[in-house]
């Protein structure tokens, strides 16, 4: 029997007319180099609208891939919308990938138009000349236009002034493509992922659900997460449905920019990864500013250490720890505690730290590294995590790496984890940075957490290198606070790690650093920890 139900399409025009039509004078905030700009989601409608007529102008056709090299800010999210809405495809590039890596997504993804930050045009500048099939690139800035090699090139504003502020938005099937995103390119070369506008909807009410980020109207966002990678966790779509505030850092992400645009804007939702909160936490302990206004931090993207997390509760400040990928829109679960969890005690905090619940519409399982048995949920046997569903990619674009998903349609994660009898996982590595010693695991995560824990030690990055005798062992990288630049030892640390970890954990050599390279979105980057690993000598004491 068919229902009496339509196949109604889920497409992100229904977030545009919702927002634009309940929440008309909400705020949308932008932190700008002359200050703040300000305007509501009225005028944001109405320029979205200005935008597509000018995407038409320009010739942008269904299906077509639009680029956008941008920061944070209320441009990136008229872009957002404006173009998905229109039937084209949002591709939004990474700002910091290396060249060689930037020419590739442009041209794979074969985007007809950039629209590009003033700001950031040096970065494309380096691969102008070797783009193409971009026709067109429009400059998202105020004044005049810069003089760049990149042509033809159109000012945003100019282009928008000349149009009119209503669109006859076309019928969308939610099938189509609305947007594209690369991987970071952390493990290899960046992989195409092609978002519908289906899998944005069903993804927006899984990331506003109470048992998730619990969005609601009077919630201000601000998501540090960038825009250009994995779609700031689905949080731009996410807040506009629900009509909340939004609040952009633009470029200004650093500790002391973002403590006052927290404070501000009224911020309830600071979103990002742990590298960008373990700054902040310095900054406030330095300063003793207090953000009474937040209501949680969602955070992912890598472990959160559980010294920042308990320095954040110490400041009154809860953190809310999410799983997820690029592939999977990005997420997938989220370490909401259960009723019956939640006692305030140690079992409280450990859940916490975990990665979480698969959220509603993911679907996940184990299955063992070696042999791909599936694994039982019970705190200890560990697998590869593989997860469906529908914002769950079920292939790369143009069909690549087609062996990261299983015969019966899962993707396989490369992220190697536990998951309890309560469903809670626990991510223990990517599988690529196991440390493999005499055929046992070492979790790099769970020792840089460990380390991290040090009262002298601001970031630590444990890596494998090669070893003679046990295949790899683990050296850390440690970065110490800089108060205690040069007064700390690597005894200080292996004796701190003793209580805490297997003593055949414990770090060969620990290496004392300035700094850790991050990848282009703010992760310890271990592939060139390994290469500049692979410079320096050997481990100074061997393992037996
Ligand atoms: P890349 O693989 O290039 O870093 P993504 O940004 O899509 O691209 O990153 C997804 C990966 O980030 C996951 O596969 C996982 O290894 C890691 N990750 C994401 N969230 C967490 C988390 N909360 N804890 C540990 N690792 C995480």
């Amino acid at each position: 029997m068919r229902s009496t139900m339509p196949d109604f399409p889920l497409t992100l025009q229904h977030f545009l007319w919702r927002s634009t039509t309940l929440y008309p004078d909400k705020e949308i905030v932008t932190r700008r180099e002359q200050g703040i700009h300000r305007y509501h989601y009225r005028e944001f409608g109405e320029r979205v609208a200005r935008l597509a007529n000018a995407l038409k102008g320009l010739g942008v056709g269904p299906g077509d891939r639009v680029g956008t090299f941008a920061w944070n800010n209320y441009r990136h999210l008229e872009l957002y919308f404006a173009v998905p809405c229109t039937g084209a495809v949002l591709h939004t590039v990474n700002l910091r990938l290396f060249p060689e890596h930037l020419e590739f997504v442009i041209n794979d993804a074969e985007d007809r138009v950039l629209f590009v930050d003033a700001s950031v045009l040096p970065a494309l500048e380096r691969v102008a000349g070797k783009l193409p099939t971009v026709r067109q690139y429009v400059c998202l800035a105020d004044g005049p236009l810069p003089d760049s090699p990149l042509k033809p090139m159109l000012s945003y504003e100019d282009l928008l002034a000349a149009q009119p502020t209503v669109y006859a938005w076309p019928a969308l099937d939610e099938r189509e493509a609305a947007a594209m995103c690369y991987t970071s390119g952390t493990t290899g070369k960046p992989k195409g992922v092609v978002y519908s506008h289906r899998s944005a909807f069903l993804h927006s009410f899984a990331v506003a659900l109470t048992d998730s980020m619990g969005l609601s109207e009077a919630d201000s966002v601000l998501p540090v997460v960038p825009m250009f990678h994995a779609n700031s966790w689905g949080l731009a779509y996410a807040a506009t449905m629900v009509g909340a505030k939004l609040v952009f850092p633009d470029r200004f992400i650093d500790p002391a920019s973002l403590a006052t645009l927290i404070r501000d804007e009224g911020v309830t939702l600071p979103a990002g990864v742990p590298t960008v909160w373990i700054s902040l936490l310095q900054y406030l302990e330095k300063t003793g500013t207090q953000l009474p206004s937040v209501r949680i931090i969602p955070c992912g993207g890598s472990a959160i250490p559980p010294a920042l997390m308990d320095g954040m509760a110490r400041r009154g400040l809860t953190m809310l720890h999410a799983w997820g990928m690029t592939e999977t829109s990005p997420v997938a679960t989220i370490s909401q505690v259960k009723r019956a969890l939640r006692d305030g005690s140690e079992v409280e905090r450990r859940v916490r730290l975990k990665q979480g619940l698969p959220v509603p519409g993911v679907e996940l399982r184990l299955a063992a590294v070696d042999t791909g048995a599936i694994q039982p949920w019970d705190g200890k046997a560990v697998g590869e995590i593989q997860v469906r569903g529908p914002w769950v990619t079920s292939g790369y674009y143009r069909g690549v790496d087609p062996e990261r998903f299983t015969a019966d349609g899962w993707l396989r994660t490369g992220d190697v984890a536990n998951v309890d009898r309560e469903g809670y996982v626990q991510i223990v590595d990517r599988t690529k940075d196991l440390v493999k010693s005499g055929g046992e695991w070492i979790s790099s995560v769970e020792l840089e957490s460990a380390i991290m824990g040090h009262p002298k030690v601001l970031e630590a990055a444990v890596i494998g290198v090669p070893h003679p005798k046990w295949q790899e062992r683990p050296v850390a990288y440690v970065v110490p606070k800089p108060e205690h630049h040069g007064a700390i030892t690597q005894d200080e640390i292996l004796t701190y790690l003793q209580p805490l970890v297997a003593k055949w954990w414990l770090p060969d050599e620990v290496r004392f650093v300035d700094e850790i390279p991050k990848t282009s979105v703010g992760k310890f980057d271990k592939k060139v920890l390994r290469e500049i690993a692979a410079r320096q000598v050997p481990a100074a004491i061997p393992s037996e």
